[in-house]
């Protein structure tokens, strides 16, 4: 497959030097679709989503072109999340590793204005953010365009259904008239073909396949009466399949809130994740998921943009989606890197209609599965593999995973494997332990030091 290498294309070498020792032998499809076409400079629309390779597909174009003595910003790169904001920069980086001096800065919202104006002052040259916080540095004149060559839209979908659309037009007012725009997007409505209109010039339109191998997946339906039902039906769901990980798509925020709690009542270990959280609540619940020591996420579809959650056992649709598209997006977070996946559906008589639409979709006949027997309600809920231990320092106090692990596995201390996964925040950092060790944990890290000083630590509760 020579067709599908890095060094057919017209790229800097060192960047396919690069490549190479990232072990990235071949391109993905959406990279050989679009990269072509980015490197000859054109305006392209691609439909992908996360985990196609996308960052690369724009982040090679980007990085190409870049001239790292112009300390300009050359690069500017809008997500609908900070998560994502983050993701890209970090791919980024790592394609950029042979190009010296290049700063690369993440401007997100919900994150304090101080060190952002101090960066801005420093300089870089590619910019990754999401759209309220950028247009508000535009606006201010902290950020100035005047040098940049591509301006990308990332999952451009996604920032539509927040609302982004006012800042995104404000944002397109600083741009200059010649640049090149790279549009990304898992899906392709109405609205993004509106943009494309004012932002682009004759852009080429490339696609990868986005519908998931159905084979990976196991889709279950089932027909629902009314909200009570559909509640029971998630628990026997749970109950009976006690799945270590679990994204559960609710409608409103209220109903996350509703739903999760029921869970808890009935012994499974449940967050909700709604768009009205603060940051450092929303940062706790991504923790506490992705690292397993909270077994099911239930969250309405805009708050799960951007999740970067790599083991999901299933996907709940708690309503049938409205669009295909968007449920095909939802159960793709399960069954991924070749693992198999569980996704159950909602429906009710009333969504018969949105039934025959995604058959249509997904070229597939679903009929509806019986619900799994009455009495696992009876059973009791399980516990997740782990526990997090929330530590009162962070990246300020200088606190970094090494620190962590080294005072956990210390002298009378736990063993490596049975930590997890280690965040650190700026204020606060977390780790997560083995539910059977975790009083062993907290003691060790209550009675030991990290960096020299003893830091307040507690025993998150599911
Ligand atoms: P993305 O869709 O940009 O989030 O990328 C998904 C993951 O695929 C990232 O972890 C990349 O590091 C990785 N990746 C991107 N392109 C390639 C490639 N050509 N070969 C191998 N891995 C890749």
């Amino acid at each position: 497959m020579s067709q599908s290498a890095f060094n057919t294309l017209k790229l800097n070498p060192a960047l396919v030097k690069n490549l190479n020792s990232l072990g990235y032998e071949k391109m993905t499809p959406i990279q050989s679709e679009s990269l072509p076409h980015v490197l000859q400079g054109k305006d392209v629309i691609a439909q992908a989503k996360t985990g196609s390779g996308k960052t690369a597909a724009f982040g090679l174009g980007l990085l190409d072109k870049l001239d790292v003595k112009r300390f300009r910003v050359q690069g500017l790169i809008l997500c609908p999340t900070r998560e994502l904001a983050d993701q890209v920069a970090k791919e980024l980086r790592k394609l950029a590793r042979s190009i010296h001096n290049i700063k690369i800065l993440t401007l997100c919202g919900g994150m304090p204005f101080g060190p952002q104006i101090g960066s801005l002052e420093h300089g870089a040259h590619i910019v990754v953010g999401t759209p309220g916080r950028i247009e508000e540095h535009l606006r201010k004149e902290r950020l100035k365009l005047g040098d940049l060559h591509t301006f990308v839209l990332d999952e451009a979908d996604r920032m539509l259904d927040m609302g982004f659309q006012a800042s995104l037009d404000a944002i397109m007012s600083y741009l200059p008239k010649k640049r090149q725009n790279l549009l990304f997007s898992a899906t392709y409505p109405e609205q993004i073909e509106a943009i494309a209109a004012k932002l682009m010039y004759k852009p080429v339109m490339v696609k990868a396949e986005t519908a998931h191998e159905n084979s990976s997946i196991e889709q279950h339906f089932y027909q629902v009466q009314g909200n009570d039902q559909r509640l029971r039906a998630l628990q026997l769901l749970l109950l009976k399949y006690r799945p270590q990980s679990a994204v559960v798509f609710c409608n409103t925020k209220k109903e996350t809130q509703a739903v999760s709690e029921s869970l808890r009542s009935c012994g499974l270990s449940s967050v909700a994740l709604h768009g009205d959280l603060e940051q450092r609540e929303r940062d706790q619940i991504l923790v506490r998921f992705s690292n397993q020591s909270a077994s099911v996420l239930v969250a309405t579809d805009v708050a799960a943009r951007g999740l970067d959650i790599e083991t999901v056992e299933a996907v709940v649709n708690y309503h049938l989606a409205h669009d295909p598209e968007v449920h095909v997006h939802r159960i793709g977070r399960t069954g991924r890197a070749g693992r198999s996946g569980l996704a159950f559906t909602f429906f009710s008589e009333r969504e018969a209609h949105k039934m025959i639409a995604l058959e249509d979709y997904m070229d597939q006949e679903f009929t509806a599965d019986e619900l799994p027997d009455e009495s696992f309600l009876e059973s009791s809920g399980y516990q997740p593999s782990m526990v997090t231990l929330q530590i009162d320092g962070g990246r300020k106090q200088k606190v970094r995973p090494g620190d962590i692990l080294g005072a956990l596995t210390g002298q009378n201390g736990i063993e490596g494997k049975e930590v997890g996964k280690i965040n650190i925040f700026d204020f606060s950092a977390y780790v997560a332990v083995k539910r059977k060790a975790s009083t062993a944990a907290l003691k060790k890290l209550e009675k030991g030091k990290l960096k020299g000083r003893s830091f307040r630590v507690r025993r998150i509760r599911g």
